[in-house]
């Protein structure tokens, strides 16, 4: 509805949901119309930052209220490329349908980095069975659909980029995880695993840690709001120190880590959502860490890894063939839901990759 000041948590009234009346679309002709009907909205931290209005533009652009930009699943329509039935990524809004004109060539303009997207994104699907277990009530395991908007795509390439190509990784390295059980952190935890890795992972809560030990593999995992001496805990878990840590969080927990580190460390820095509602930003005290030990901490944007896609998707897709991966979503239905959704990211409400299903396929 309005722009967020940068220090305050998104609330579900800073959202509305609003009917509007049919639209009509006149189609020149020679042009092409498409309608997408959106089956899955991707739910994201990073939708936050673009609830405020920044001065200087981002990598991302800013919300316009009213309007709502994100990751999409679905489109049903007419072309030549785009069947009727057919199914893709794409980039729209939150929204039961998106009516567009000349939607192909509408995304092609928008930036480039826009229309890599769109062909790099421009996936088929692929029916993966995963094996059934024990998952909590109302989660599950991701569908051939869903997987397409979440393992396969936007969190799947982030962990895949994050963990391979800015951590370095080696067979038996000891590697720490924030936010792990989510969206992101759930599949590095399961590719440090695949490594021969020392695997642990902190998460909100019991049934989050329950999940990381028992589900998806972890070593060990701690749940950092009953432990708030999170030094204390690294170093139970941790007593020859960190190797790799995949820093999702900031703040506090970044703080413990670097004093938990070892020589030579890596720190990839893909979020840290403790900060995203702070106008003015936690001071983090032991960076000497970085020198004495010599770690490198290295920020990265999933946008620069698209390069990255098809390895991922073929090493990925493997995995899950083989039942090696497993994915946990937390699925809220209906796009009235959606600003539940939202703002329980900032609440650790969900238990693994958050979506809104707005139609079943
Ligand atoms: P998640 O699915 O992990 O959802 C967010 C989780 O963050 C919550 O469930 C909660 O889990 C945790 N959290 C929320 N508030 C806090 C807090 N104040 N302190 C500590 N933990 C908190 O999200 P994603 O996996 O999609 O994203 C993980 C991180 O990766 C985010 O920081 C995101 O911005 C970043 N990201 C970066 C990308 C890039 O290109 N660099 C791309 C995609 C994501 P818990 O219950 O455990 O606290």
């Amino acid at each position: 509805k309005h722009h967020l000041p940068p220090d305050r948590m998104p609330k579900e009234s800073d959202m509305e949901l609003v009917a509007t009346d049919t639209v009509r679309l006149r189609v020149p002709s020679g042009s092409m119309a498409v309608l997408v009907k959106n089956l899955y909205l991707s739910c994201d931290p990073y939708m936050r930052s673009r609830m405020t209005k920044h001065d200087e533009p981002s990598y991302v652009p800013d919300f316009v209220p009213g309007t709502a930009g994100i990751t999409v699943h679905g489109l049903s329509g007419y072309h030549d490329t785009y069947r009727f039935g057919s199914s893709r990524f794409s980039i729209t809004g939150y929204r039961e349908w998106q009516p567009t004109l000349r939607w192909l060539l509408s995304i092609d303009r928008r930036s480039s980095a826009l229309s890599v997207m769109r062909r790099i994104f421009d996936i088929k699907l692929i029916r993966i069975k995963t094996s059934e277990g024990q998952v909590p009530t109302s989660r599950k395991e991701g569908s051939f659909t869903s997987n397409s908007t979440n393992t396969l795509c936007m969190p799947g390439l982030t962990a895949y980029a994050g963990f391979y190509e800015i951590c370095s990784p080696k067979k038996g390295e000891h590697v720490f995880i924030s936010a792990a059980s989510g969206a992101v952190g759930q599949l590095v935890g399961q590719f440090a695993k695949l490594m021969g890795c020392y695997v642990v992972g902190s998460a909100g809560s019991d049934e989050k840690v329950n999940l990381l030990k028992n589900k998806l593999g972890f070593h060990e995992a701690f749940n950092y709001k009953k432990e708030p001496d999170l030094n204390k805990a690294l170093k139970r878990c941790f007593p020859e120190g960190i190797d790799i840590y995949f820093e999702n969080v900031g703040g506090a927990m970044l703080d413990a880590v670097l004093a938990n580190m070892r020589l030579n460390g890596r720190i990839a820095v893909c979020g840290m959502i403790s900060q995203y509602n702070l106008g003015k930003h936690d001071g983090v005290h032991n960076l000497l860490a970085l020198i004495a030990k010599c770690i490198r901490m290295q920020g990265f944007l999933v946008s620069n890894y698209y390069k990255c896609y098809r390895e991922f998707e073929e090493k990925v897709v493997r995995y899950m063939k083989e039942g090696k991966i497993v994915y946990i979503e937390d699925i809220a239905e209906g796009l009235e839901n959606a600003p539940s959704a939202l703002t329980g990211l900032f609440a650790g409400r969900n238990v693994g990759k958050q979506l809104i299903v707005v139609a079943r396929e």
